[in-house]
This record gives structure tokens, sequence and C-alpha cells, in this order.
């Protein structure tokens, strides 16, 4: 068991060294959801705190990726977690309480602006579906326009712009 904090929310974390997939780089914080790169289980070695967490990683365990939004005058930064299933994503509204809408002035946002379906595939490994839910301002996706319909499969570091608001996916 290593002893560990996390860099986001501090929260004291116990984690079996011997039990983390060898083929992860990071996985969510039980607390606050941030990615925490493996190699910090690695590099530190800390003595017990009384607010520490155990946290046990299954072996299949794998994070889900996200959306990190880029800061404009419209915009704070910000990263958008996605859950396994529909992810709606637009902009936040009072009325609606939707944990993937992004906090934003950006009128040219609709309320839900596009989707991800997250699904495992047959061996296992989340696959990201991108499609525009037919907002009045469309979605470009890499530069292109995503046509009504259309479903896109999003690769790592690719990057989408919904309204004025860029973002880039992150597996
Ligand atoms: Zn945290």
């Amino acid at each position: 068991m290593i002893s560990i904090r996390c860099p986001h929310c501090h929260v004291g974390l116990k984690v079996d060294e011997t039990k983390i997939p060898p083929q992860i780089q990071t996985f969510g914080c039980p607390q606050c959801k941030e990615p925490i790169p493996v190699s910090l289980i690695t590099q530190k070695l800390r003595t017990d705190d009384s607010d520490t967490v155990i946290l046990n990683l299954p072996s299949d365990y794998q994070p889900i990726g996200r959306l990190k939004v880029m800061q404009n005058p419209l915009t704070p930064s910000q990263t958008i977690h996605l859950n396994e299933g529909i992810n709606h994503i637009g902009r936040k509204s009072n009325v609606t309480n939707n944990p993937t809408a992004i906090e934003t002035g950006d009128k040219l946002m609709s309320r839900s602006h596009i989707a991800i379906e997250v699904k495992k595939d047959a061996k296992g490994k989340y696959k990201y579906f991108l499609s525009d839910t037919k907002s009045k301002n469309r979605t470009l996706y890499n530069s292109n326009y995503i046509e009504s319909g259309e479903v896109v499969a999003l690769k790592n570091k690719d990057e989408i712009q919904i309204g004025q608001t860029r973002m880039m996916f992150e597996e």
C-alpha cells in the first residue's frame, strides 16, 4: 500500500500498487474525478494520514475520456467528464441540472448541442461516438462540419467546436 495525495483536490489516497493494471497511465480520483498519473504512485512514498481513503482499483479498470474546454472571453477553462452511456453536452442553464453542461456565456452554443455516446467494444475498451443533436449553429469536428445524422468515432486529441467554444477530447 502506498499513500499519496490527489494533486487536484488533495484528498489522501491509499493505493495497492500491485493491483494497478499495467496498461493504464492515469486513474480517476474517487473524490474529484480528475486523472491522477500512475507515475505519482511509484514516485511518492508518504506516511499515513487520518483523512486517507482506501482506493481499490478493479483489474479491468480504465478511465473514461473527457473534454477539455478551452478558455475564451465567454467561457472559463473547464473539464467535462464523460460517463458511460449518452452524454448530452451544451450550454448550462439554471433550469436543467445536466452534469455534462458547459459553464459559458456563449449564446451560439445550444443547451443540447452535441451528444457523445460512451460504450465498450467487444474487447471491453471504451469507444466514443459524437453526433450533433440538431443544434442551431452546427458543430465543427477537426474543422469540418458534422452532417445531420452523422456519427463520428472520436480519437484522442480530436477538436470539437460548438458555438464559439472549442474543446479537446482526451481519452
Ligand atoms: Zn482528487
